[in-house]
């Protein structure tokens, strides 16, 4: 039996857990190719035309699994991983958009909810309602998600290294062994950014790879543990409702704290709810930090050109900026 699951969304931070969990209850994963435009035309005829981009491109990646003969499409309603706090609401009725925008793979979602305390979401409670679907038992699911946590304890560990989500992804996929940590350049940048938009290239038009290819340094917020994120927000008067907001600003915070972090880029997605909030506190605390801090919006039309200058000038103005203090430093 062949379970599909779309290369977008959350698939950048849990499908090594996912991937484990199916095959080791004896199921083919398939998953789709990386975002193109064919498949984003696809995702926004079928999606309501004020959803944010990665939603859009969600569909299209669940069109395409039909495409590919699978007999179910995972599509979880991902609920919380925090008290208090919850998914953007996007994620919470995630399962009903796929079911009512593409009636022909509504009786083949497998759509669990999913709710923990931290972002280990590996908890059996979560997967239960599988186990008549797929036809195993709860035992056999418990013994799978045993090793399916073991997948991704390894994933975030090598992230934490200061790998990308997608370098590790690759590595854990083609078993080449990356333990050696990567090296430092002369700029240090922090990226602001879910990792769907920032591992899927089409969004992010490959920034992740210019950046490396001119020898600067990225951090962002999956290279750091949960406990990191969490201790930059305690003592706010109040947080954000969303956790992977709550852990972009909790990173921004980072950032702007971080002597070694010359600038910040926030990557979001046109349509983004959340986003504009964080952006927004992001800007403003910028100036007070004297920090260098752009935003980049990212919708279904942009062009590769308009990303490419943006990002060059960003980047040879803190270049300059960079120069200068040593310099002076250097002088004093
Ligand atoms: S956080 Fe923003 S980009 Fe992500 S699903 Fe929600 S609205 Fe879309």
């Amino acid at each position: 039996m062949k379970i599909g699951i779309p290369k977008a969304l959350l698939y950048y931070y849990y499908y090594p857990l996912w991937k484990v969990l199916f095959e080791e209850l004896g199921f083919e994963v398939v998953t789709t190719k990386n975002t193109a435009k064919e498949l984003v035309n696809k995702g926004i005829k079928i999606s309501v035309s004020d959803i944010c981009v990665p939603i859009k491109i969600f569909n299209g990646h669940v069109l395409e699994l039909l495409e590919q003969d699978v007999d179910y499409i995972f599509v979880p309603r991902m609920m919380n991983i925090r008290k208090g706090e919850y998914f953007c609401p996007k994620f919470m009725g995630l399962p009903d958009m796929v079911k009512y925008s593409l009636t022909d793979a509504k009786d083949m979602l497998l759509t669990p909810n999913i709710s923990s305390n931290s972002d280990d979401i590996s908890d059996v409670r979560n997967y239960l309602p599988m186990c008549g679907i797929l036809g195993v038992s709860a035992f056999k699911m418990r013994s799978a998600l045993k090793k399916a946590r073991l997948s991704w304890k390894e994933y975030r560990s090598l992230s934490t290294k200061g790998y990308t989500a997608k370098e590790v992804l690759d590595a854990m996929e083609s078993g080449i062994d990356i333990k050696k940590e990567p090296e430092g350049g002369f700029l240090n940048i922090g990226l602001m950014a879910y990792v769907y938009n920032l591992y899927d290239e089409f969004i992010s038009m490959g920034i992740v790879d210019r950046l490396r290819e001119r020898n600067i340094s990225i951090q962002t917020f999956e290279m750091f543990n949960e406990n990191v994120l969490d201790n930059q927000l305690k003592g706010m008067k109040k947080v954000l409702f969303w956790t992977f907001s709550n852990k972009l600003l909790a990173v921004g915070y980072k950032f702007l704290k971080d002597v070694n972090i010359d600038g910040i880029i926030h990557i979001t997605a046109f349509g983004c709810g959340p986003d504009s909030l964080i952006g927004k506190i992001m800007e403003l605390e910028s100036i007070d930090y004297k920090k260098p801090f752009m935003t980049i919006r990212v919708d279904e039309h942009m062009g590769e050109n308009h990303l490419q200058t943006r990002v060059e000038a960003f980047i040879d103005m803190i270049y300059r900026k960079k120069v200068m203090s040593i310099k002076e430093a250097n002088i004093v």
